[in-house]
């Protein structure tokens, strides 16, 4: 097999087909953008396919719920929850109710550099360090094998991410016994940015405020929630400086620019009110037109039940999670990335021509002008 897709856009990264290759022949590699994806060693390889076949973009799989999602508007009954969470603290309650049934939880997290990456959880402690959203594409690493060793020892697993690795992981599982105790939860999702941006960023930051990075908080309540602070609140701290920073210019790049997400954004198949996870959270954005009395500066969230294994999940919560059903038509209105995906700039290509000749400095410069 010379390659598991023929065009970049074809790939999400999910890592399925690195996954589930028998003889390790795939390995996953940053391109000059800084995103991942798999290289065959021709000597290793041999030619079973199983790595065509397990990608659910190139294989258009049946991932999909057939149903129109219930549509809800929530929030986490605990204040202090919803202050550690981006939108309203549903991540934490689900996966409380997972880890409760001795269960493990699978999310995104940072390294000690700040890099992205997606982990196990089987305790709270270390499912807390999963809350609140990082806009930067995560390292799935082995996480499909994990996930499938947890399903085979019995474990109830709940897995989170963006729709792509949720279905990534879907066709990697199949519909064999063990997808019983797999719960599914995706995000409704702008896009991903690049890890490289990311990278080249944080290095910026500490070049200009001194000493390492020590903390980076995207879509921190220490900005109030809404829609217009979501393109705001990013603070940061470093060794050198006690001060608390805040600074917009990598939401620039990601929400205005629209430079620096994975070229299958653009072509995403997963934007869609029929999802492939059993659940799906998201900001409740609009929320103060249609039901102010649900308007909350601590955060709101969209959940949408796609199945009934989404609602086993939610009835798991009910103690713990407020929630009213709302018509599926405010969800669209608000939420384009259920109906289309991101139109990237006629500019992008030359945006990552100059990053490459110039360096990442240059293109802030731009940015600043
Ligand atoms: C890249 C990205 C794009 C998004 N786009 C939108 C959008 O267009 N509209 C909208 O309303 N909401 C969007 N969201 C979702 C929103 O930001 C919140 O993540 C969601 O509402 C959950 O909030 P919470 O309060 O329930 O949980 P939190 O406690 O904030 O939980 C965060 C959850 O997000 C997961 N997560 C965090 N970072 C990543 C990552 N890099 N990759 C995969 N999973 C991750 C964690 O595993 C966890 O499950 C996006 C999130 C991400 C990560």
């Amino acid at each position: 097999m010379e390659s598991v897709h023929s065009k970049k856009e074809d790939c999400s990264g999910c890592s399925a087909c690195y996954n589930t290759c028998p003889t390790n022949a795939i390995c996953m590699k940053a391109d000059e953008e800084g995103f991942l994806y798999p290289v065959i060693d021709q000597a290793l390889c041999v030619d079973c396919n199983n790595c065509v076949n397990v990608c659910p973009l190139t294989q258009d799989g049946n991932y999909k719920n057939e149903n129109i999602p219930e549509i809800l508007v929530a929030k986490h009954k605990s204040e202090e929850v919803l202050l550690k969470s981006t939108s309203g603290g549903i991540f934490t309650a689900i996966s409380d109710a997972i880890l409760g049934e001795g269960g493990v939880v699978y999310g995104a997290e940072y390294d000690d550099e700040f890099h992205v990456l997606h982990k196990r959880a089987e305790n709270y402690e270390q499912r807390n360090s999963m809350r609140i959203s990082k806009y930067v594409q995560s390292n799935m690493g082995e996480i499909f094998q994990e996930v499938e060793k947890d399903l085979v020892d019995n474990k109830k697993v709940l897995f989170t991410g963006t729709p792509c690795q949720i279905a990534g992981l879907k066709a990697f599982i199949g519909h064999s016994s063990l997808a019983y105790n797999l719960y599914l939860c995706d995000l409704i999702c702008h896009s991903i940015p690049s890890p490289l941006v990311w990278e080249d960023y944080k290095t910026l930051l500490e070049k200009e405020y001194g000493g390492r990075l020590t903390s980076v908080k995207f879509r921190t309540k220490e900005i109030d929630w809404s829609r217009e602070n979501s393109k705001k609140a990013f603070l940061f701290t470093t060794s050198q400086s006690e001060q608390v920073h805040n600074d917009t210019r990598f939401y620039k790049l990601f929400l205005e620019e629209k430079t620096i997400m994975r070229p299958s954004c653009e072509k995403c198949r997963f934007t869609d009110i029929h999802r492939a996870s059993d659940i799906t959270i998201a900001d409740y954005w609009g929320i103060e037109k249609y039901a102010p009395e649900w308007m909350d500066k601590k955060g709101v969230s969209i959940i949408l039940i796609n199945n009934q294994k989404g609602e086993e999940l939610l009835r798991k919560c009910n103690d713990e999670v407020k929630y009213e059903k709302r018509p599926k038509e405010e969800a669209l209105t608000e939420q384009q990335r259920l109906s289309e995906p991101v139109k990237f700039p006629e500019g992008r290509n030359k945006f990552w021509e100059d990053y490459g000749k110039y360096g990442f400095e240059y293109i802030i410069e731009q940015l600043d002008k």
